[in-house]
């Protein structure tokens, strides 16, 4: 385990997780909504920014999820 930072509210905490404790219930919240709108909707059409509209969730958490893999993959 290690000491970091958490990528949603900047607060210090310990674990293998990216984000901490208090934050880890509202990224699991983002990823199932980005889930369910890219199942839903034709995935070709989606920009990062577009989705970020339509989902209110912001752009740095999206690109986060992708980079994690935490989101199905989108065409960019
Ligand atoms: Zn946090």
């Amino acid at each position: 385990m290690e000491f970091k930072k958490c990528a949603r509210c900047g607060s210090f905490f310990l674990s293998d997780n990216e984000v901490c404790p208090k934050c880890l219930p509202k990224d699991k919240c983002d990823i199932s909504k980005l889930t369910n709108y890219i199942n839903n909707n034709n995935i070709t059409d989606f920009t990062i920014a577009n989705l970020s509209q339509n989902t209110g969730i912001t752009l740095k958490n999206i690109n986060r999820y992708l980079n994690s893999n935490s989101i199905p993959k989108i065409n960019l």
